[in-house]
């Protein structure tokens, strides 16, 4: 059964509302998902997300099976209770993280051998484990072993890395009809969804066809992988503009690691339904907060005796109790709630700016509200 519903589209432009249903609950889309990498949202508690009205969360099979350990969490009966989150949870494979962080990497059609970035303990994933992995944890989303390029890249090795994803696409929609090996099975949900990934690095004719035979094999929801690797802006635009162009309507479109919130309004008027970054929260921690007028280094001087909110649009916790000043005291003092304010604060800004774009769009206001934010928010650094 399709899992996603498309709701509504916005008649102005290619923006939509639509709901994914998961075994945890459904999400309303456009939606952003906080990145708990490690089964934890940087300096925030999964009941300080619940209040934020995050609807799922991210995490990285990669950095779990590196860190405590699939046996562990298969110990704890899945990653929602080991890390306490009763909503949905999308696990990413961790392609990126081990063709980005892994050392000594050796990429054949098999699978990836590298050595784990923490100890450098050898490891050896395929396509077929890293979905028998995430069949333990349990994740409501489960995403193939890819192969992310960085940019620039030539077009014979992106042809060749996207010939090796889609391959291991198939392998991991062949591999989610297997029952769990009993030696690692704790009775997982049979209801996980799996998305297929599209790469191909900057080459619109590579994409087009990544996307297309993603369909042909058949997924419950397609992402894009390896935008915002370094490549222009425009062109990452323009990219992501064909591939959503070659995907079908009915199902959810997620956009991967992307982004400020000025590129997620420019994807969501293209048709993306899905977001995830950890800019919110990198940010929060390096004392910036997103706010309707752009971004605020709440840690400068300027702010030594400004009592005002970092957001007075803002009615999240930190911006109802505290002030500029006392958060950037808080952060000049190396005090670790200073961390918490901005990050909670950040987290809150995305999901209110996923809650109005979902608001616009049912109001055919998409075009005007994207025109209104950006008139209003600054997007220099
Ligand atoms: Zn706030």
């Amino acid at each position: 059964m399709n899992p996603f519903r498309l709701v509504y589209e916005d008649k102005k432009s290619k923006a939509r509302r639509g709901v994914l249903a998961t075994a945890h609950g459904d999400i309303q889309t456009p939606c952003f998902m906080p990145v708990g990498t490690q089964g934890s949202v940087k300096t925030l508690s999964p009941g300080e997300l619940e209040e934020a009205e995050a609807q799922i969360l991210l995490s990285n099979t990669y950095h779990l099976i590196l860190r405590p350990g699939i046996e562990i969490i298969k110990k704890a009966g899945q990653l929602h209770r080991f890390i306490s989150w009763r909503r949905p949870i999308l696990t990413d494979s961790g392609g990126y993280q081990i063709f980005s962080l892994a050392l000594l990497r050796k990429v054949s059609n098999e699978g990836v051998e590298f050595q784990s970035h923490i100890n450098g303990d050898k490891y050896f994933l395929t396509p077929k484990t890293i979905i028998e992995y995430q069949k333990i944890l349990g994740s409501d989303i489960m995403m193939p072993l890819d192969e992310c390029v960085h940019y620039p890249c030539t077009k014979d090795y992106a042809a060749q890395a996207m010939k090796r994803t889609l391959d291991w696409a198939r392998c991991s929609k062949a591999q989610i009809a297997n029952p769990v090996r009993n030696d690692i099975s704790n009775g997982a949900s049979d209801k996980q969804l799996l998305f297929g990934i599209v790469q191909g690095s900057t080459y619109e004719d590579l994409r087009k066809d990544c996307a297309r035979q993603l369909v042909d094999i058949g997924f419950d929801g397609y992402a894009i992988g390896g935008i915002s690797v370094g490549e222009p802006k425009s062109l990452s635009y323009n990219i992501t503009n064909k591939i959503v162009e070659n995907l079908p309507k009915d199902a959810a479109r997620y956009l991967m690691g992307v982004g400020m919130p000025e590129d997620i309004l420019e994807a969501v008027e293209i048709g993306v339904d899905m977001f995830d970054c950890v800019i919110p929260t990198r940010y929060g921690r390096n004392g910036t907060a997103f706010t309707s007028e752009g971004k605020l280094v709440v840690r400068n001087a300027p702010y030594s005796c400004d009592f005002s909110p970092l957001d007075k649009d803002c009615s999240c916790y930190s911006c109802q109790n505290f002030s500029r000043a006392y958060i950037r005291h808080l952060l000049c003092s190396n005090e670790i709630l200073g961390l918490r304010l901005v990050s909670l604060h950040n987290i809150c800004f995305y999901l209110e700016l996923m809650r109005k774009i979902r608001e616009a769009i049912k109001e055919d206001r998409f075009v005007e509200f994207k025109k209104e934010f950006l008139n209003r928010y600054d997007t220099a650094d």
